[in-house]
């Protein structure tokens, strides 16, 4: 998710309150998702979130690495952030997205619209 208002990417989490659900081990969607992601972002979703363990560089074999599977597993199936913030960097900007029962709340105000517009 990028800010809505000067494009930064990617938003950094605040999370005040995170959940963790168990989730069986799914190999496949977790492969799936790095095809689809910014691994960039993700290492910094994770270190937003205090998971340890994501390589620096993303593995070829990422499969076979028990180590980043696992973080990778808890980043991306269990963790969930139940309120918080996604605040974006630009500090120019600095806008906040609130984040209301795992929900993101990625709508602008009709005034920040109207900027933008300008
Ligand atoms: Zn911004």
């Amino acid at each position: 998710m990028c800010c809505l208002k000067c494009d930064t990417f990617p938003l950094k989490i605040e999370a005040t309150e995170v959940e963790n659900e168990e989730q069986e081990d799914n190999k496949e969607f977790i492969l799936n998702m790095l095809q689809r992601v910014d691994y960039e972002a993700l290492k910094g979703a994770a270190k937003d979130l205090s998971i340890e363990g994501l390589p620096d560089i993303l593995p070829e074999n990422v499969g076979e690495n028990e180590a980043a599977m696992k973080s990778l597993h808890k980043l991306l199936l269990e963790l969930q952030v139940k309120n918080g913030d996604l605040v974006c960097t630009n500090p120019q900007c600095g806008r906040r997205y609130p984040i209301k029962d795992r929900i993101p709340n990625m709508v602008l105000r009709d005034d920040e619209v109207m900027e933008l517009k300008k």
